[in-house]
């Protein structure tokens, strides 16, 4: 039976729909699994997209040509029956399943299973094949329950407020913003964000997820309440003039690749919180196991280590070479860009 999905130098192809998943290369037809800019990009003639994402992908690549489905919603294309089932990693992020021929397929996108307020729980889907990511596809990438981390995060900007300075948390704009915005304990102190987290907060807010109330930096003048704020900030900002009216602030970075003692140390910050989107070692396997598929292939991340993992398990596992990588747009100053094998 002929692949339901190859790879092109365009992007992953679905050959009997004639339509990409995420491609890099403009296409005339797009199925988008989330906003992410490595994963939705620019210039395609069609985009396919879960409803919940609609803001969050026209928040970022302005005036597009796009249908939506609801999750689980099902459209026909040259016979093959495509549906979008929730992914877990962001607002509107998706998995795509393929059904053709008697054959189903399903692309993850990015993922994560652990459960998250602002959007909608990852939802195991039945398949034959199964095309997997694996940004932390190694043993030594075990997360803690959010709870954890948000009361190490509170409890670090309360010690900061006690001691009369900022707390600026380094963040990715889209996805992790808005997750750790969840779990802030606003009744610290004033919450402020970058004017790239803005757009997006905003389109969080349409689509009915609650976050607390934030301000712009210039709308907080009162050095007092300066000292108490939290900051997201996005860490292309770290580096420019827009800190430094926060003073002599504690600055932390909350991200996956704070789970390595490295990339923590070389980026230079005074706390890393393990915060990842996507899913840790067990949550891959997990998600592998559920999909109940016998076939596997890999993208973008720790590809040789799944292939080989999936492959002693007795599963049929390849790889597809993509040129997605979010986060590592997202990590910091000296994290790998992608994992390697490290000393656990
Ligand atoms: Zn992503
Ligand atoms: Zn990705």
């Amino acid at each position: 039976m002929a692949d339901l999905v190859v790879q092109r130098p365009q992007g992953l192809y679905c050959p009997p729909g004639d339509f990409y998943i995420d491609p890099w290369r403009p296409v005339d037809r797009a199925v988008i699994t989330h906003a992410h800019a490595d994963h939705a990009r620019a210039g395609h003639g069609h985009y396919l997209a879960a409803a919940p994402g609609e803001g969050v992908l026209r928040a970022r690549l302005g005036p597009i040509t796009l249908q939506t489905l609801a999750y689980g919603q099902t459209l026909t294309h040259h016979g093959v029956t495509v549906s979008l089932h929730p992914a877990g990693h962001v607002l509107g992020s998706a998995q795509v399943r393929l059904a053709h021929g008697g054959q189903v397929w399903v692309a993850s996108g990015d993922y994560k299973v652990a459960p998250d307020r602002t959007c909608a729980p990852f939802e195991p889907v039945r398949c034959d094949v199964f095309i997997t990511e694996s940004t932390f596809g190694l043993p030594i990438y075990r997360w803690q329950p959010d709870a954890a981390v948000f009361a190490e995060v509170n409890a670090w900007w309360l010690g900061n407020a006690a001691a009369g300075r900022a707390s600026v948390l380094l963040c990715y704009s889209f996805g992790k913003a808005q997750r750790l915005l969840s779990g802030l304990d606003a009744s610290i102190g004033p919450l402020v964000v970058h004017g790239a987290v803005e757009p997006l907060n905003r389109a969080y807010r349409e689509a009915g997820v609650v976050l607390p109330p934030t301000v712009a930096a210039d709308q907080l003048t009162d050095p007092a309440m300066l000292a108490r704020a939290l900051v997201l900030c996005p860490p292309g900002a770290a580096a420019g003039p827009w800190l430094r009216r926060f003073g002599d602030y504690s600055d932390a970075f909350a991200s996956g690749w704070m789970q390595l003692r490295g990339a923590r140390r070389r980026g230079g910050y005074d706390r890393g919180f393990v915060l990842s989107d996507h899913a840790d070692w067990p949550g891959l396997m997990g998600a592998i196991d559920a999909t109940g598929a016998q076939r596997v292939i890999v993208t973008h991340g720790s590809v040789p280590v799944m292939v080989r993992h999936l492959g002693e398990r007795g599963l049929q596992a390849g790889s597809f070479d993509t040129e997605y990588g979010d986060e590592a747009l997202e990590a910091p100053a000296g994290a790998p860009p992608t994992a390697e094998p490290a000393a656990p």
